[in-house]
């Protein structure tokens, strides 16, 4: 089905750019001399600055061992060009070659003949203005190579080598062996040596998700790979290999880098605030939904994790147009042409940059071909917006305090991952329409958090006593703060304390361990009104979670615990106490600083359970922490997450529509447009609007500034709309 080059000439010229590769050949070329391939303009870039802090848009077919014999390599750049692609990712590998290597057990694809695709397609898109990014794939190995480099290979608890669970013949290399620092060197000197490349990228490494679990000799020595004391390690070898590789990089020119995939959001395994002192370019391998029940703003999410660390440094998400799903995949099929768009509109509107991906040229330019379309019409857009999205400063004043140490080692009462605490003030933070950003445990500095009005911490159990000398400080500076159940209840190496280390902050006392719900969870007595309580009219009690850290603490409390009890049979679900002294929240004020404490999993509970009286006990809460004052509001019905920038030409504000029945689960079917959203900002002083341009829409909207204030209104949000504001 592939298609050959003078077809593809022929068949180009009556298509529109998006359909360039969407002929068949079934219909055989017709006559006529051979039309131009549009050569699109490329985009003039600042000298004075580097490339890859300018780049907007990134393209990849995934080579796949038939490649050499399927792809069309002026098909494959000229698709790319017509996307307004700045790179392209071109594969070396280190699981097969596609260059004729002369690195031993770097094993060529056995479709690969004479040709030498790497060259060739390095040579086509160099041709186009593209640059070049080498992709390199160390995470595997052949079995041929287990004789000869036994010590290359990670090793399981008896001593055997550990077989990658699809292809038996393949087995996992270790990051602390030499085959990451001698033999991922050669194969990078070798394509650096033979062609002109712009940047070298490993895949699979460094390792998302989780730990690597080696025992081979180098890493017995280190401590066990579920430790705080691994974690560090493991982090400082991440570092030392992507400076290794960054100076092979800049052997070939200096302004040439290397970077690797460091998704996993929340999960991310390296220590990224450490990581990012030494990385130019963080690219998240977070490709997509599917399969279990994941919420829409995966991809916003990530986003977020990435800012928090990289401040305003290049950072670029991978949108998967195939079937991205946990379990079963299908690499060679492509996702909803909605699913995908969402995913770009969330790589955008959080400051990402698009990289565009497919697997394998036999689908890629042949038997599956809606993705091109769905690429080449979200790319023509967003390069014709290019000045807009050049994120260069959030206007969030709240932070949400992500703990990677608690994400990744610790297990919360109640089982499950941590991640439900996020997803649960995620959530509760979008039907509140806040502006947030995240900021990293290891950045809690005044010159970080100083910006913020008010912090959150969901059930950041896991925080250092100089974690929490800055939290006092940030207090101590007018700061507010929320915090729940565990919260620093645990030091940063996991060691429990009688007391959170945040405890004289809130006025606490911790007095028994955790206690768990018994079919009923426990219930919050409403003691005295309160701006928090606004919305729980008619009622006395409200829900407050399913586990809680019981405390005591002076004063008069806003909202009491009754235990949990039996909720079967109904005979027995009734409190045996109808009212305990027992705080179920700690509201203080000092100075400027509101402060808030929750005593049960109150995020986590309003995930699993949906209810409305905690995502509202948690909207509220955030907004008396706030005072009620946003830089941005948007207004208006809809599910909907919020993004404003200031930018290059001024400032962006950017609405995610989610107003969807996929928004938790399957892929989106189609967009359910929502009404009119009322936007207002508080611009710095001294900024005088000039337009509002709505650029989905692709029209001015009218606007009123009095003073440092602006309102316009989105008339209709499809997916996502973008107001850019000039000034
Ligand atoms: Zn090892």
């Amino acid at each position: 089905m592939s298609l050959s080059r003078r077809q593809f000439l022929v068949l180009s010229g009556a298509a529109i750019p998006g359909q360039l590769l969407a002929a068949q050949t079934a219909a055989g070329p017709p006559a006529g001399p051979a039309p131009k391939p549009i050569a699109p303009a490329r985009r003039a870039l600042d000298p004075a600055r580097p490339w890859d802090q300018q780049i907007r848009r990134i393209g990849q077919i995934n080579f796949n061992e038939r490649d050499p014999v399927e792809l069309d390599v002026a098909a494959w750049a000229d698709y790319w060009a017509s996307l307004h692609v700045d790179a392209v990712l071109v594969s070396v590998t280190g699981i097969l070659a596609f260059y004729p290597t002369q690195v031993p057990f770097h094993r060529r694809s056995r479709f690969l003949g004479n040709r030498d695709l790497f060259g060739e397609c390095a040579a086509a898109a160099k041709k186009r203005g593209l640059r070049v990014i080498a992709r390199l794939s160390p995470d595997l190995q052949w079995d041929d190579a287990l004789t000869a480099h036994p010590e290359w290979f990670m090793r399981d608890a008896a001593g055997g080598f550990q077989a990658h669970n699809e292809e038996p013949h393949l087995y996992h290399t270790c990051t602390f062996s030499t085959y990451f620092t001698e033999h991922v060197p050669a194969l990078m000197r070798e394509i650096q040596a033979h062609y002109d490349v712009d940047g070298l990228f490993t895949n699979g490494w460094p390792p998302l998700g989780s730990f690597p679990n080696c025992h081979c000799d180098v890493c017995r020595q280190l401590p066990p790979s579920d430790t705080v004391a691994y974690w560090e390690k493991f982090t400082e070898r991440s570092v030392e290999l992507w400076q290794l590789y960054d100076a092979i990089a800049k052997e070939k020119k200096p302004d040439n880098l290397f970077f690797a995939n460091l998704g996993g959001g929340l999960r991310a395994t390296p220590n990224l605030h450490r990581l990012a002192q030494v990385c130019q370019w963080f690219n998240c391998d977070n490709q997509g939904r599917g399969g279990e029940a994941t919420p829409i703003w995966g991809a916003a999410l990530q986003g977020r994790v990435a800012s928090a660390v990289m401040r305003g440094r290049t950072i670029t998400n991978v949108t998967g147009a195939y079937s991205t799903a946990s379990g079963v995949r299908w690499r060679n099929v492509a996702k909803s042409q909605a699913e995908a768009e969402i995913w770009m509109d969330q790589t955008v509107a959080s400051g990402m940059t698009i990289w565009y991906h497919w697997v394998g040229a036999q689908t890629g330019l042949g038997e599956d071909r809606r993705w091109q379309e769905i690429g080449h019409r979200y790319m023509d857009w967003h390069a014709s917006h290019d000045a807009h999205f050049t994120p260069r400063r959030s206007l969030a004043t709240l932070g949400v305090v992500i703990g990677q140490r608690t994400h990744l080692f610790h297990t919360p009462p109640g089982e499950g991952k941590m991640d439900e605490f996020m997803d649960g003030l995620y959530s509760a933070l979008l039907e509140g329409r806040f502006l947030f950003d995240f900021v990293h445990e290891d950045d809690l500095g005044p010159e970080t958090v100083g910006r913020y009005a008010a912090l959150l911490l969901p059930n950041i159990a896991w925080l250092s006593d100089r974690q929490c000398g800055q939290l006092r400080d940030y207090v101590a500076a007018g700061g507010s703060l929320l915090a729940t159940f565990e919260t620093a209840m645990f030091d940063e190496t996991g060691r429990r304390r009688a007391n959170s280390g945040l405890a004289d902050l809130f006025g606490i006392e911790s007095v028994g361990p955790v206690e768990a719900p018994n079919g009923n969870g426990f219930y919050a007595r409403i003691e005295r009104p309160h701006e928090i309580l606004r919305g729980f009219d008619n009622t006395n009690w409200i829900p407050g979670g399913a586990y809680r850290l019981p405390v005591k603490a002076a004063g008069a409390p806003v909202l009491t615990v009754v235990p949990a009890y039996t909720a079967y049979p109904p005979e027995l679900s009734y409190a045996p106490v109808a009212k305990t002294d027992e705080p179920a929240v700690i509201v203080r004020e000092h100075g400027d600083a509101r402060l808030l404490y929750f005593s049960g999993d109150l995020e986590r509970t309003a995930w699993r359970s949906g209810h409305t009286d905690l995502s509202r006990l948690l909207t509220n809460s955030v907004t008396w922490l706030l005072r009620g004052r946003q830089p941005v509001t948007v207004e208006g019905e809809g599910a909907v997450e919020c993004f404003a920038w200031e930018t290059g030409p001024g400032f962006a504000v950017h609405v995610l529509n989610y107003t969807n029945p996929n928004l938790h689960r399957g892929w989106l079917r189609q967009f359910y447009p929502i009404g009119p959203q009322r936007v207002r900002l508080e611009l710095p002083a001294g900024r005088q609007v000039a337009k509002v341009e709505l650029l989905r829409a692709e029209r001015a909207v009218p606007f009123r500034q009095t003073g440092a204030t602006v309102e316009f209104a989105i008339p209709q949000i499809s997916d996502f709309e973008v107001a850019a504001l000039h000034v």
